[in-house]
């Protein structure tokens, strides 16, 4: 029997969070043990809007770190930093020769973000097709995807199967797969959007310390109905905090409950979350060495299936190897 083969991704533009916490990294968690997985650090992605070098790479560390903290075992499940693979770009290109420019352009994510004019850099553009070489290189059959990431997801199995097509069977076509609990969690300031890295208030990194986790909860976004219930369309925020509470501890608030008190229970369930975390991330930022040990054996582990699914892709396009 084959393993599932998994691909899970996070950008180093910001503290991870809440919402990266539940909706990425503890399905990562949970499968571990049933597939084989792959967390990447795709340092790449975060070059595709304006940043600050410096910045990149210290949550670079920092994320590996957070990962590995959070229970990623890398004897199991390598830790790789994008850029440190260099057949991540190298399929890159040979798939740009095998993608549209419309279907690159249509790309709601690269309209979004290019919309505001200024200087757009041509990566944002690509960076989907970099994002499907991500995939195609490892040979993954899944990738748990948000819905923010369906469109992209969909690009990669249409390169994939172009590519099979055009020039014979060089890659797996993935297949998306939704994290069951909280895909979506939303931000406590503003409830409408999700949590994000960038530019949210009501959000909580998972390194925040306890007295920050206290006073986000305190001061999330509720209504004026005073009824605890799930209710999307009228009490986003207090919806938002039931799943959060939910996706925490599986437990629903209880009856009668008051929006003080169901916030007291959401913080101390995600404080149960992030207080292990916060110490193992401490112990491990102590020998950034040993992370640094611990990224250089992932890209070790997963480079010869790499270089392979480089090859063979060379191959097919008429390249003389
Ligand atoms: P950015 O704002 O830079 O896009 P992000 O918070 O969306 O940052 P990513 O690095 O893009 O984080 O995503 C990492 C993983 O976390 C992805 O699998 C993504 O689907 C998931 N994720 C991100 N935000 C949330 C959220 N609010 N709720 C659930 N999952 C999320
Ligand atoms: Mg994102």
């Amino acid at each position: 029997m084959t393993t599932t083969r998994r691909l899970t991704g996070f950008k180093p533009t910001g503290h991870l969070h809440l919402g990266n916490l539940l909706g990425a990294l503890r399905p990562l968690l949970a499968a571990q043990a049933h597939t084989d997985s792959i967390a990447m650090i795709a340092d790449l992605h975060a070059l595709t809007m304006d940043h600050d070098p410096a910045r990149v790479r210290a949550l670079t560390l920092e994320q590996a770190t957070v990962l590995l903290a959070a229970g990623v075992d890398p004897d199991r499940t390598p830790i790789i930093v994008q850029s440190q693979v260099p057949e991540h770009t190298e399929l890159h290109y040979l798939l740009e020769c095998v993608a549209g420019f419309g279907e690159a352009a249509r790309m709601i994510q690269f309209r979004e973000k290019s919309a505001g004019g200024g200087h757009v850099r041509l990566s944002l553009l690509t960076y989907p097709v970099l994002m499907a070489a991500d995939i195609l290189l490892h040979d993954i059959d899944q990738v748990p995807v948000g819905e923010d990431q369906n469109q992209h997801l969909e690009l990669a199995r249409t390169l994939a199967t172009r590519f099979n097509t055009r020039y014979g069977k060089t890659f797996t076509v993935p297949e998306g797969v939704r994290p069951e609990a909280a895909a979506r969690v939303m931000d406590l300031a503003e409830p409408s959007a999700k949590m994000g890295k960038s530019g949210s208030t009501g959000r909580i990194a998972l390194l925040d310390p306890p007295e920050v986790v206290h006073r986000t909860i305190a001061r999330a976004v509720t209504d004026e109905l005073a009824v605890v219930r799930r209710d999307p369309d009228r009490q986003p925020g207090v919806t938002n905090l039931i799943d959060i509470l939910a996706a925490c501890s599986g437990r629903a608030p209880g009856d009668g409950h008051s929006y003080g008190k169901l916030k007291r229970e959401v913080t101390d369930a995600v404080e149960a979350l992030l207080t292990p975390i916060r110490a193992r991330h401490a112990e491990l930022s102590a020998d950034p060495g040993h992370v640094r040990e611990i990224l250089a054996a992932g890209v070790a582990a997963v480079r010869p299936r790499a270089i392979a699914a480089v090859r063979r892709t060379r191959t097919a396009l008429g390249l003389l190897n």
